[in-house]
């Protein structure tokens, strides 16, 4: 099919992507592209980068003009999407109307996990996820001296280079013994750790936050409380302790959902006529079985594959998951996802050096790789990940046997 109407819920990564490929993808029909932000979709990694550190403004960050929506003829409507009607084929917006759909793509994204603790109200605690989130902290920081990260995640490690930028003082509070604990080796852990510090950054490990105190009379946070009964000072606290898919529209729907809204290969909900992509998604991954992402190449593949299927073309979700985070000169990639490890690998010393790769293999093969300031290595796991080819544990280790080297020694070996 690729006439009617196609309604796209969700204007970010995912949703802009999406759109954008079914008219290139043959749709002739209307595409209405469906957002509750204020802007057209912008690219949201620089929201923890640039766009807080404030060297870039958000005209910088969109993901395509408004020329591009004019001439594509993709009309971009802003409003909520409050229910989906399947029987009717309809969607039922914040402002009332109702639009009818053929075809019908949820791109609803993550939100914050929220902190329910006690001064969890107050003025100047803040979570980042849109361009209004950063906007608010930015008109904080120059009242501010303090700043204290919950969270020492990639996003509250890229806010605390960002506001180390700007010149505040920065605490990261992380409840976990080692920050990145969820997604990297202790290794790559201990390096992070030194930078920040190195750059100034407080970095408390073991400290579980119970609340926040306010000022007296103010309603605005003043301390963060630790479980230990500490108070770390706080001007502002900006918390990222993980995010949910925005799930409930296609739960009310009656649509499979679990960790994220169920797809096939080819993106399709347990309704044929909808599809789904980005960080509201769980599927099959070839590689790593079942799986919810929170990326923008992911995002932007996962679209791809479902706008050919709302054209009634045949592809599938094949793309190798990977990532990337960028905190002051580092720039780390992420190729695969490293859940089930056995062993690691290190090419470099992250004890010393400020850039390395870290290699994750499960039964000896290659199954994911952190890579600071390490291109080359990145492109190489890459490659023989897709490829799923066979690795040198030694010669990974050994920064003598030029990594490029290696991808020709697999390939003559295991080419006849
Ligand atoms: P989202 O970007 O979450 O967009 C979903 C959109 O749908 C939102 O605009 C939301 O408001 C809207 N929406 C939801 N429900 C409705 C509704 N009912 N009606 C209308 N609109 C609705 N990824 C990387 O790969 N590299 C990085 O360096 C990186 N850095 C990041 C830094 C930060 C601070 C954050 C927050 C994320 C970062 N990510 C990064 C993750 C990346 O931004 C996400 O993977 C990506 O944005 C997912 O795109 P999406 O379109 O699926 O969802």
């Amino acid at each position: 099919m690729t006439s009617g109407r196609a309604v796209v819920i969700g204007a970010s990564h995912a949703g802009a992507q999406l759109s954008a490929q079914l008219r290139s993808s043959g749709w002739d029909g209307d595409i209405v592209l469906i957002g509750d932000e204020p802007y057209l979709p912008y690219h949201r990694p620089p929201m923890s980068k640039t766009y807080l550190a404030d060297t870039v403004g958000i005209d910088d960050l969109l993901i395509r003009g408004t020329e591009f929506y004019e001439k594509q003829n993709i009309r971009v409507r802003r409003a909520r999407v409050e229910r989906i009607d399947r029987a009717e084929q309809r969607v039922v917006l914040s402002d009332g109307e109702s639009l009818s759909y053929d075809r019908l793509a949820l791109c609803t994204g993550a939100r914050p996990v929220r902190l329910g603790i006690p001064g969890a109200e107050l003025r100047g605690v803040y979570y980042l996820r849109t361009a209004e989130d950063v906007e608010a902290i930015r008109a904080d920081v120059p009242g501010s001296r303090r700043a204290v990260i919950v969270g020492g995640g990639y996003i509250g490690l890229e806010t605390a280079a960002s506001l180390r930028k700007l010149g505040l003082d920065v605490t990261v509070v992380e409840a976990a013994d080692r920050v990145l604990q969820r997604v990297t080796a202790p290794e790559v852990s201990d390096f992070f750790r030194r930078i920040h510090e190195a750059e100034g950054v407080h970095v408390r490990t073991d400290a579980a936050v119970v609340g926040f105190e306010g000022d007296d009379g103010t309603g605005r946070v003043a301390a963060v409380r630790l479980a230990d009964g500490e108070m770390v000072p706080a001007d502002f606290v900006i918390v990222g302790i993980g995010v949910r898919p925005n799930v409930e529209l296609a739960h009310e729907a009656g649509l499979a959902v679990e960790d994220g809204i169920v797809v096939d290969a080819q993106g399709r909900t347990s309704d044929p006529r909808i599809t789904a992509a980005g960080d509201c998604v769980t599927y099959h991954d070839v590689r790593y079985g079942k799986t919810r992402l929170e990326s923008v190449p992911s995002a932007g593949e996962q679209a791809k594959v479902a706008a050919a299927t709302m054209c009634g073309k045949e592809t599938t979700i094949s793309a190798l998951p990977w990532f990337w985070s960028d905190q002051y000169d580092l720039k780390l990639q992420i190729a695969g996802l490293n859940t089930g490890y056995d062993t690691v690998v290190l090419r470099g010393d992250p004890t010393t050096d400020r850039e390395f790769a870290c290699f994750y293999l499960r039964a000896g093969d290659l199954i994911a790789a952190d890579c600071v300031n390490r291109p080359q290595e990145f492109m190489f796991s890459k490659r023989v990940l897709a490829q799923s080819l066979p690795v040198d544990r030694g010669a990974l280790a050994d920064l003598d046997v030029p990594i490029a080297s290696q991808l020709a020694a697999v390939r003559s070996k295991t080419t006849p």
